[in-house]
């Protein structure tokens, strides 16, 4: 039954009675006057009403019980029913002749509700029978309101006062907050069905509370959530506090990631700390390692500084915080510089610079990438274009796009638009994009680069070799330029062994992409990566991300030479 049965059968349906009385003239008095607002069910002895009782507890909404009668009489009639837990709800009034008190008293042990006394008078029955009836149905409410089906917790709105009330009650104990989050539940949901599901929480729930200490709270807070709050305890080990045996769990691949928050600040809403919990489990989502992660200073200042990212990137943009850096690249051949990468940098008032690394995964995530990028393309068009108006040497300039841009359906005509604003030649422009673009969509990302390449744009393959390489993408997209990832260096000088750097570069060679490559810090990396005949550096050993400034002047040098000294 579900609340709205509840409601629905509040609102004037028919009960019905279970009458058991071996006397057949009371019954029938009864029934006679009882049947115009009830369904009767009728027993002429205990066991008969013990058997009506096994076949429609469900529907039965009162007994009412003769307490003398032959084979099975009243007292044992209320024993045998306090045995089984299902007729634990349906309260019994019982008939008592003369109202012997012993006979009250033990029936009231037995479970009795209340009593009537014969000779009826059939408009107290008919109230009592009445009251009983509702107070029973509103319990019954109240206990669906509260407690989750499932997990045999409390709800998510009974939690979040439960765990209030504690605390005001004993305002002197500190508590900790557990939340366990079920990381595959989808695919749990899609395997066995939502019915196998709900036992396999319910079992969770069951381990959980038996690893926590006495006094805990446990509540069910969201479909895959069950959240917990325990007294806090000194140095508790919660990797191993919260250590579920292989019991049923693990055969069924159940994989549960927690977070906690240790001494609950009962100033922040019960719902605001269960956030906290949440972002310390996400930290750890799909770790097979590890399984707790614990909320603490570092995570909330992360967690600091991505609120304020995220509340201030609208207004930084307008407020002109971003600024275009650009690292030179030098052009092996020539030896001169060659082109330069546009990389965005952040200014922010009151919290500082703050590290692309830091604001490009967020802003990723929540879309606004993509505005960044189309300002990074139109800062680096028009820095193509003072150069040319100060005469600089005209190199190249590559600027990233993020695999969210694809989304773009417009993408390379709005790239056109910008740079044809600036009257730029669009020879003079690439994009840079990494594999992981290509991944998401592949058919979308193969045609929007085979658009920009008729546009006259150029392609770079970003990060090379720094994940999961797939010569798949070097052979479907239409691309010029491949980048290796500084990674790919950094390994070879420890290993001193550049041997990977050198095929892949022939790789790139026997496809006839251009090479460049990054992070090359030392005069031994430079001189390796040049015998091995790569195209282009990138790296602090010629030059850091420079400032506008900066960069035309190191141009201005580059012309006339005096960077090579
Ligand atoms: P990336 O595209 O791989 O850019 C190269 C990064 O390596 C830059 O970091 C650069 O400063 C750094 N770097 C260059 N040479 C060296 C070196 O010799 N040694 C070391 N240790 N590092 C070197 P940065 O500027 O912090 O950018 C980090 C990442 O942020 C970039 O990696 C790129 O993925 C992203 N990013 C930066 N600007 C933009 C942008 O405008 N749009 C998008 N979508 N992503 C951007
Ligand atoms: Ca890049
Ligand atoms: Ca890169």
């Amino acid at each position: 039954m579900t609340s709205d049965d509840v409601l629905l059968s509040k609102q004037g349906a028919k009960r019905t009675l279970l009458v058991v009385e071996d006397n057949e003239i009371n019954r029938m008095m009864l029934c006679a006057v009882l049947e115009q607002d009830f369904y009767i069910v009728e027993a002429e002895d205990g066991l008969v009403g013990l058997e009506k009782l096994a076949e429609r507890y469900q529907d039965i909404s009162l007994i009412l019980l003769d307490v003398y009668m032959p084979r099975c009489d009243g007292f044992e009639f209320l024993r045998r029913k306090g045995e089984d837990e299902r007729y634990n709800t349906v309260p019994v009034i019982v008939t008592t002749a003369g109202g012997s008190v012993e006979d009250e008293i033990r029936c009231l042990e037995l479970g009795a509700n209340d009593f009537v006394v014969k000779p009826y008078n059939f408009e107290i029955i008919e109230n009592r029978v009445n009251n009983l009836i509702r107070l029973r149905e509103s319990a019954m409410l109240v206990n669906m309101l509260t407690w989750d089906a499932d997990t045999g917790l409390y709800n998510k709105e009974f939690f979040y006062r439960a765990v209030v009330d504690e605390s005001a009650h004993n305002p002197g104990i500190e508590l900790d907050f557990v939340i366990a989050d079920v990381e595959n539940a989808p695919s749990l949901n899609d395997r066995y069905g939502e019915a196998h599901y709900a036992v396999l929480l319910r079992e969770l729930a069951d381990q959980i509370l038996r690893k926590l200490p006495k006094g805990v709270i446990g509540g069910r807070i969201g479909p895959d959530k069950l959240a917990f709050v325990v007294p806090h305890e000194q140095d508790c080990n919660w990797e191993e506090r919260l250590s579920l045996g292989p019991e049923n769990l693990s055969p069924q691949n159940v994989s549960v990631k927690f977070g906690v928050v240790e001494h609950m600040d009962m100033s922040l809403s019960v719902p605001k700390v269960s956030s906290l919990a949440s972002s310390a489990a996400a930290t750890i989502r799909g770790r097979y390692d590890v399984r707790v992660a614990v909320f603490d200073d570092e995570l909330h200042n992360r967690q600091l500084l991505e609120e304020t990212i995220r509340e201030s990137m609208e207004s930084a943009l307008g407020d002109l915080q971003f600024s275009v850096f650009y690292q030179p690249k030098h052009d092996v051949h020539t030896h001169r510089v060659g082109g330069a990468e546009a990389l965005v940098r952040w200014f922010h008032p009151t919290v500082g610079f703050i590290s692309p690394g830091l604001f490009i995964p967020i802003f990723e995530r929540n879309g606004f990438i993509t505005r960044l990028d189309m300002y990074v393309w139109e800062q680096a068009c028009k820095e193509v274009s003072r150069c040319q108006a100060l005469g600089l040497p005209e190199v190249p300039i590559s600027v990233n796009a993020s695999r969210l841009d694809f989304d773009l359906r417009d993408l390379p005509q709005r790239l056109a638009a910008i740079a044809d604003k600036y009257e730029i030649p669009h020879s003079l422009l690439h994009v840079e994009l990494t594999e992981t673009a290509y991944a998401d969509n592949p058919q979308r990302v193969v045609d929007t680069l085979g658009e920009l390449k008729k546009l006259g744009f150029s392609i770079e393959l970003d990060d090379f070799g720094s994940g999961y390489s797939s010569l798949v993408s070097l052979n479907t997209l239409p691309l010029d330029v491949m980048k290796l990832d500084m990674s790919m260096v950094r390994k070879a000088t420890e290993l001193n062994d550049f041997r990977i750097v050198e095929s892949t570069i022939n790789l790139a060679q026997v496809l006839g992409l251009q090479t460049v490559v990054e992070g090359v810090e030392t005069t031994q990396e430079a001189r390796r990566v040049i015998e091995i005949g790569c195209d282009y550096i990138q790296g602090y050993y010629y030059a850091k991300p420079l400032n506008r400034e900066e960069f035309e002047d190191y141009l201005r040098r580059d012309a006339t030479g005096e960077c090579d000294e």
